[in-house]
């Protein structure tokens, strides 16, 4: 199927960053300076900015994401969150940032239950997955994804009751050595690995529809680098942190993949 099918999505994560004052304001500045209605836009504030954030991207275009959602739908998990609290904050969820991975012990099999949990709820997914540096170093960057995504995606099934498209599931490649440190993987690497990401979800029954699902790069992304991963057709965006946090990086980031957006849409019609 051809990449033009597919929307052109950028989303930032803010990370623990920004009070919810600071982050309505913030939000406000960056949906003003990325007016591109070809892009889906999506800001995930911390969990306590969620409502300001909402309020004040009402009308705008702009989705709101939430950075993290638990596996389980209530229960005993104190400073927990799960997928129903979020009803009227959050149309989007990160799943399995490598930053949870690391800092929470996150499993697949966890992660499972937060994709689980957040379509039952609605929600649209972001799963990131994404290598080690001394996978990367060792020839073991592919199995690695593909460990990852099938632990994720286990037990799924992606053509019921809706396809995958309708079900709003993107993956982020986030290869874990370029995240915040300022050293991105080429765009030619990024495609190679959303090629692989795609055979995966062919492997794990969603067919013909794995080509559905957006490929969003991320890994220090900026608005000088942008242009390199949405030159190559297999990747649909981008998963930015740390320059998300600035209004001249996004407006950059957004204007260049408007580009991209509108030259699939010429070629889709
Ligand atoms: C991220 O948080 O997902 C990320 C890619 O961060 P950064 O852009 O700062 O590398």
């Amino acid at each position: 199927m051809m990449p033009a099918m597919r929307p052109v999505i950028i989303a930032a994560n803010w990370k623990m960053h920004t009070v919810p004052s600071e982050a309505a304001e913030l939000a406000t500045t960056i949906a003003g300076r990325t007016a591109e209605p070809d892009v889906i836009r999506i800001i995930c504030p911390p969990f306590v900015a969620l409502a300001a954030v909402r309020d004040a991207l009402a009308g705008t275009g702009v989705a709101v994401g939430a950075q993290n959602v638990h596996h389980e739908r209530t229960g005993a998990f104190t400073g927990e969150v799960s997928a129903p609290m979020l009803d009227g904050l959050a149309t989007w969820v990160i799943a399995g940032h490598s930053e949870r991975r690391r800092d929470a012990c996150e499993t697949d099999q966890q992660i499972n239950g937060k994709i689980r949990r957040a379509q039952e709820a609605g929600l649209a997914i972001i799963l990131c997955v994404g290598e080690q540096l001394a996978e990367r170093e060792s020839g073991r960057a592919e199995a690695a994804v593909r460990t990852q995504l099938a632990g994720a995606l286990a037990g799924m099934d992606p053509l019921s009751p809706a396809g995958a498209e309708e079900r709003g599931l993107a993956i982020a490649y986030e290869p874990v050595w370029a995240i915040g440190t300022g050293r991105n993987a080429s765009g030619a690497d990024a495609a190679a690995m959303a090629g692989v990401i795609r055979e995966s979800l062919h492997g794990l029954g969603f067919g013909g529809r794995g080509e559905a699902v957006p490929v969003l790069y991320g890994g220090s992304v900026t608005a000088a680098n942008i242009g390199e991963f949405l030159t190559e057709p297999a990747i649909d965006g981008a998963l930015v942190g740390g320059a998300s946090l600035k209004p001249d990086e996004m407006a950059g980031i957004v204007a260049r993949a408007g580009v991209t957006a509108r030259a699939r849409a010429a070629v889709a019609s």
